[in-house]
């Protein structure tokens, strides 16, 4: 599915209550990668276009369509840290990669976990690297939906340099919570580094903190990490929790 035009408030809560409800239905309380993305999508969160595969021919078709390089992961409701399981290939630059990929994954998934359901393959746009960043939410029992943003990787595990908003949070609650960082000068250009567009991870913040308030039943999200580029942001992997 392609969306070429922003989609309409009502298109979106169409869109989302029904990956919501499924997911009820099935007993799951973790939404797979291409749901949790095209929620994001439907809230103007920028995402790795994307493709479910559910065989090999089809993985392959749809790499061509999307285009190299690409990205293969396993998508399956027993399985939430993919990597962990094998479960990630990136860099495959043709239809033989590709093949070969899909096989290793479904392989892989098995021996991490002989009974997991895969409910397919998910073929994607490989982001190039740049400045990763993480925007996540939380339902704090006290305060409801929180906003938090921080830099990729040692700067949220190791420092804990992140910073949290109580949503529904403004443009300008957005923009204080990226300058307030201790390690902003990285997003304002350092060194090799150029900056990173600004106005596209509030445009995100923005979204992600409506995409919550509008759906109460979400306990925790994920963008983890989002490619912060000189011109724009794409978010790579999306993880979204019910209650
Ligand atoms: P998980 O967190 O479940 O292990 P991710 O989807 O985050 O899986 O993939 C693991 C890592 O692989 C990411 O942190 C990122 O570095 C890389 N990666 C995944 N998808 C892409 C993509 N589409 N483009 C570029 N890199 C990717
Ligand atoms: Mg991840």
């Amino acid at each position: 599915m392609t969306y070429i035009n922003t989609p309409t408030e009502e298109q979106n809560l169409n869109q989302t209550a029904k990956i919501i409800n499924q997911a009820k239905k099935e007993g799951r309380k973790t939404l797979l990668e291409n749901e949790a993305k095209t929620i994001c999508i439907e809230y103007g969160i920028p995402v790795t276009t994307f493709n479910l595969a559910k065989s090999q021919k089809e993985a392959a078709a749809y790499a061509a369509k999307i285009g190299y390089p690409i990205v293969l992961k396993i998508v399956s409701p027993d399985i939430i840290h993919k990597s962990e399981a094998g479960g990630v290939i990136v860099n495959l630059k043709n239809s033989t990669d590709v093949v070969n990929a899909y096989k290793k994954i479904i392989e892989s998934a098995k021996k991490y976990k002989a009974d997991a359901k895969i409910t397919g393959v998910l073929i994607q746009e490989m982001a190039p690297q740049s400045t990763e960043v993480i925007v996540g939410a939380i339902k704090d029992p006290q305060f409801g939906q929180t906003i938090m943003f921080g830099l990729g990787g040692i700067f949220v595990e190791l420092l804990k340099d992140v910073n949290f908003r109580i949503a529904p949070i403004t443009s300008e609650d957005a923009k204080e919570m990226i300058k307030q960082l201790k390690a902003y000068p990285l997003l304002n250009g350092y060194r090799n580094t150029p900056p990173a567009d600004i106005d596209a991870l509030v445009s995100i913040l923005c979204n992600t903190s409506r995409l919550v308030m509008d759906n109460p039943e979400i306990k925790e999200l994920d963008l983890n990490p989002i490619m912060a580029y000189p011109k724009g942001a794409k978010t790579v992997d999306a993880r979204i929790i019910l209650e």
